[in-house]
C-alpha cells in the first residue's frame, strides 16, 4: 500500500450516505440464503459479483432488491449491520449515518421488529466492540406512494428514540421529491432530521424542490445542481450538505467517467460537499476506496482529502461537542502522520 493509501485508510471519516442493504457482500448473502433455504438465481459468490455490471439506477435496484430476498431473520439483519461496521471500522471510518429501507422487507412478510431489532443489536454491539459512532437513518422508497410511506413512519414509532433522520431512495426520475411533501413534514413534526435522494439521475429540479419544498437538512447525491448556477448558490450560501457518492455514480452510468465526475467543481463552489459509498459491496468501494480513487481520477491534493473528510463530520448530525472531538482527531491524525517510507 502506498503511503498516501495509507494516510487516507487511517485518516478519521464520517460516512453520511451508506445502505445497511448495499453492504452485503456475495459471500454473506450465500450464507444467509443457504441459513434461509433461499434459492438464488446464481451458482457461486463468483458469478453474482460478476453480474455486478450496471446500465443505470434501475438496473442495479432490481438486483439490490433481489439481494434483499435473503434477509428474513432478526440475526440476518444483525449480521448484515455487524459485517459493514467492522469494515468501516477498520477502513478509518468513526461516525456513520446508515440507512435501512424496512419496506423491502414488510412487504413481503418480514415483521418491522425483526429488521429494527437486527440492525440497532449489531449498531449497540459494534459501538461498544470498536467504539464506532452510528446513528440510523430510516429510508423509505420513493416508488411507493406517500400514503406508504406515512405507513413506514408509524411502524417505526417504537424505535423512535434509536432513529437519527428519515430518509428517502429509490427509482428518481418520475418520483419528485414534491410527492413526498406530507410525509417530510410530518417526519419532522415528529423530531426527526431529513434528507433525501435527489439529483442523482433526477434533474436539478429535484434538489431544488427538496431545498425549497421540503426543507431537508441534507441532499444525498444532488450532484445534478451543478446545472443550476442559482442552486448552487443557495446550497452554500445555507450550508446544505450533499452526500456524493463518485464511484457508484461511475457504476450506474451518472457519469462517463470518474474524469469528469463533478465533485472537484462542487468544493470549488464552496459546496458543503462528502465522499461515501453508497452501495460498497455492488460498486466495489468503500470510503477510503472512492477518496482514493477521486484523488487519482480529479488529481486532488492531500489538502482536498483531508477537507471533504472535514466535511464529513461538519456535515454529520452530530452534537457540537462530537464534532468538534472528531475534528480535533482528524486534525491531530493530518499534524502528526508520518510521510518518511
Ligand atoms: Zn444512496
Amino acid at each position: 500500500m502506498s503511503r498516501l493509501a495509507e494516510f487516507v485508510r487511517g485518516l478519521s471519516k464520517a460516512e453520511l450516505h451508506l445502505h445497511l442493504e448495499g453492504s452485503l457482500e456475495p459471500e454473506l448473502l450465500f450464507q444467509l440464503a443457504s441459513r434461509n433455504k433461499y434459492p438464488l438465481a446464481w451458482s457461486s459468490v463468483e458469478a453474482l459479483r460478476a453480474a455486478y455490471e450496471f446500465s443505470s439506477l434501475q438496473s442495479f435496484l432490481a438486483l439490490y432488491y433481489a439481494g434483499c430476498e435473503v434477509l428474513r431473520t432478526e440475526q440476518d439483519f444483525y449480521d448484515m449491520t455487524h459485517a459493514y461496521l467492522q469494515r468501516a471500522h477498520a477502513d478509518g471510518v468513526i461516525r456513520t449515518e446508515v440507512f435501512i429501507g424496512p419496506q423491502s422487507f414488510t412487504t413481503r412478510g418480514v415483521s418491522i421488529a425483526t429488521v429494527m431489532d437486527g440492525v440497532i443489536g449489531a449498531i449497540d454491539n459494534a459501538s461498544r466492540t470498536f467504539g464506532i459512532s452510528v446513528g440510523l437513518i430510516v429510508s423509505a422508497q420513493r416508488h411507493r406512494t406517500e400514503a406508504d410511506a406515512l405507513d413506514l413512519l408509524d411502524q417505526v414509532r417504537p424505535w423512535s428514540h434509536r432513529i437519527l433522520a428519515i430518509g428517502m431512495g429509490g427509482a428518481e426520475v418520475g418520483n419528485p421529491p414534491s410527492k413526498f411533501a406530507n410525509f417530510y413534514r410530518a417526519s419532522k413534526a415528529a423530531g426527526f432530521r431529513t434528507t433525501i435522494h435527489a439529483g442523482e439521475e433526477g434533474p436539478a429540479a429535484y434538489v431544488r424542490e427538496a431545498v425549497e419544498l421540503l426543507g431537508v437538512d441534507r441532499i444525498d447525491h444532488g450532484i445534478a445542481c451543478m446545472d443550476d448556477p442559482d442552486l448552487v448558490h443557495l446550497l452554500a450560501d445555507r450550508g446544505i450538505p450533499l452526500t456524493v457518492c463518485p464511484v457508484s455514480n461511475l457504476r450506474l452510468k451518472v457519469v462517463k467517467s470518474l474524469e469528469v465526475h463533478p465533485l472537484a467543481r462542487m468544493l470549488q463552489a464552496g459546496l458543503l460537499v462528502t465522499v461515501n459509498s453508497d452501495d460498497p459491496a455492488y460498486f466495489g468501494a468503500y470510503a477510503s476506496d472512492n477518496l482514493l480513487a477521486c484523488r487519482d481520477a480529479l488529481d486532488l491534493s492531500t489538502q482536498d482529502l483531508v477537507i471533504l473528510s472535514r466535511n464529513g463530520f461538519n456535515a454529520a448530525f452530530l452534537s457540537t461537542d462530537a464534532r468538534a472531538a472528531s475534528l480535533k482527531r482528524l486534525d491531530d491524525y493530518v499534524r502528526t502522520f508520518d510521510w518518511s517510507e
